[in-house]
C-alpha cells in the first residue's frame, strides 16, 4: 500500500481544482498536496494573474485545441461554481477595440476564431454601440464578447482547498526535491521548511507545479521534451477619479497577429484595462442588487516585455518597464488617462511552453501514473475547473477507480 494514493505537486489554482475534483471520486483513498510556499495562497501565477474570465476567442483550434475547448468549458463552469458558493465573479463582458482599418481586419480574424470555438454571443459592433458601452474608449470598431468577466482568484482557490478537505495532508512549505520510480509506485522525496527531509510513496503523481512543471516531469522521465519559457507580465493601475477615465468592463486592444517560420500563426493579446471589485470597510467584497460591485481600481497590463533567458522563474522585480511604456500602449484607445494617473501594480510570470501554443495535459509516456500538467499559462485560471475534469477522466480509467 502506498502511503498516499494521489500526490498533487503544486497548490495553485490547478492543483486545488484537481484536488477538489478527485476528492469526489477517491472514497477513502488518500490525496495529498505539496506546495513549496510556506503560506497559502502563496506566490505563484495564480496569485499574480489579471483575474480575467476569458471567453475562449483567442485560441486557434488547429494549434491550441485544448485551450480552445477547455477555456470555453471552463468559463461556464467557473461562473456556475463561483455563483453557487457566493464567490466574487462578475460577467462584465469585454470589448476588443480596433483604432484603424488594419486592426479592424484583426478583429475579423478573431471573430472567425470565436465562431470556430463556439464562443457564445460574440459580435462586431460600431462606434455608436461602443460609445454606449464605454464612452471614454476611442475606437473605429470593436468586438463585443459578452461571456468575459472578472473574478477573485484568492477566494476561488481558498474555496477549492476547503471543499477538498485534505486537512494536514495539505503540506505547505514542502518542496518536492526528487521522484524515484520503485516497484510500480513513486517515492516522493521532499523537504519541509523547519522540519527537514521527508519521504513517502504514492500510486499517482499529478504534476501541477506551474513554472517548474517541466523540471518535475523530467525527474520521472529525463526525456520529457517540453520546456517552460517564462514570460514576465508587468502591470500598472489607476483609480477612476475623473469621469473621462471611467470604464466598467474589460477593454482590450485588437490583438497583433504574427507568423512564425514553422507556419504557425501567433498573437499577442495586448495591454488591457481590467476593472477590480469594490471592498467594504469590513474588508468584504461589496454585493448589491444581485451582483458584486465594481470598485475604483483599474489594472493596466500585462506588458510582456521580459522572456526566456532574460529573466529567472521568480524574477518579479528587476528592470521593470517605465510607466510611460504602459501609457504608450493604451493611449490610442483610452486617451483620457495621463502618466500622473498611473502607478505600479504587480508583476507575474507565466509558464508558457517554448515549442507549443497549447496546454500539455497527459500521462507520462514511460510511467503513465504520472499525469503532467505543463504549460498551463493563460487562460489557465479560466480553464482550471475544466482541466480538473479532464484529469478526472484520465485517472478514472485507471486501476481501482
Ligand atoms: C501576469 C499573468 C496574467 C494572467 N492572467 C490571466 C487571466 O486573466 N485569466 C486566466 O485565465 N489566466 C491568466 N493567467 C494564467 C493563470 O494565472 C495560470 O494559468 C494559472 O494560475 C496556473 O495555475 P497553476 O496552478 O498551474 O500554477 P501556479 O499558480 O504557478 O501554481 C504552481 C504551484 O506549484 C508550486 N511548486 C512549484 N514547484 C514546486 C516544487 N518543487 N515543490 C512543491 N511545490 C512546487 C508553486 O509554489 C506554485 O504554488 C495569467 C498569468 C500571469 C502570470
Amino acid at each position: 500500500m502506498p502511503d498516499c494514493y494521489i500526490t498533487i505537486i503544486g497548490g495553485g489554482i490547478i492543483g486545488n481544482a484537481v484536488a477538489y475534483e478527485l476528492s469526489q471520486i477517491v472514497g477513502n483513498q488518500v490525496i495529498c498536496v505539496l506546495d513549496k510556499n510556506p503560506n497559502f495562497p502563496g506566490e505563484n501565477q495564480t496569485a499574480r494573474s489579471s483575474e480575467v474570465v476569458h471567453a475562449g476567442i483567442y485560441y486557434d483550434k488547429a494549434h491550441s485545441p485544448l485551450k480552445a475547448r477547455l477555456c470555453v468549458e471552463g468559463n461556464k463552469l467557473i461562473y456556475e461554481f463561483c455563483r453557487r458558493y457566493g464567490l466574487p465573479i462578475r460577467q462584465t463582458g469585454k470589448i476588443i477595440v480596433a483604432t484603424n482599418q488594419e486592426e479592424d481586419r484583426s478583429l475579423d480574424e478573431l471573430l472567425y476564431r470565436a465562431r470556430e470555438n463556439e464562443v457564445p454571443g460574440v459580435e462586431k459592433i460600431g462606434v455608436d454601440r461602443i460609445r454606449e458601452l464605454e464612452p471614454n474608449v476611442k475606437s473605429y470598431s470593436a468586438l463585443w464578447v459578452p461571456t468575459s468577466g472578472i473574478l477573485d482568484s484568492t477566494s476561488l482557490v481558498c474555496k477549492l482547498r476547503d471543499l477538498s478537505n485534505l486537512g494536514d495532508l495539505y503540506l505547505l512549505g514542502t518542496e518536492l526535491k526528487n521522484i524515484v520510480v520503485e516497484n510500480g509506485e513513486f517515492l516522493i522525496k521532499a523537504n519541509t521548511k523547519g522540519v527537514g527531509e521527508n519521504e513517502f510513496t504514492t500510486k499517482y503523481v499529478i504534476n501541477a507545479a506551474g513554472l517548474y512543471s517541466d523540471e518535475i516531469a523530467r525527474m520521472v522521465n529525463p526525456n520529457f521534451p517540453l520546456r517552460i519559457f517564462p514570460v514576465r507580465g508587468e502591470a500598472v493601475k489607476f483609480y477612476q477619479t475623473r469621469e473621462d477615465i471611467r470604464v466598467s468592463r474589460n477593454v482590450y486592444p485588437s490583438p497583433i497577429f504574427y507568423d512564425k517560420p514553422d507556419g504557425t500563426r501567433h498573437l499577442t493579446v495586448g495591454v488591457h484595462l481590467t476593472p477590480r471589485f469594490a471592498m467594504g470597510r469590513d474588508g468584504n467584497f461589496l454585493f448589491e442588487n444581485g451582483d458584486f460591485v465594481l470598485g475604483k481600481e483599474i489594472t493596466v497590463g500585462p506588458l510582456n516585455r521580459k522572456k526566456g533567458d532574460e529573466i529567472g522563474k521568480e524574477d518579479f522585480g528587476s528592470d521593470l518597464a517605465p510607466i510611460s511604456v504602459f501609457l504608450e500602449n493604451i493611449k490610442e484607445y483610452f486617451p483620457g488617462v495621463s502618466i500622473d494617473d498611473l502607478q505600479l501594480h504587480q508583476t507575474g510570470i507565466q509558464a508558457v511552453l517554448a515549442n507549443s501554443q497549447d496546454f500539455h495535459i497527459a500521462r507520462d509516456e514511460l510511467h503513465p501514473n504520472m499525469i503532467n500538467l505543463v504549460g498551463i499559462c493563460s487562460p489557465g485560471l479560466t480553464s482550471s475547473l475544466a482541466i480538473a475534469k479532464r484529469v478526472r477522466e484520465i485517472i478514472k480509467n485507471s486501476e481501482r477507480f
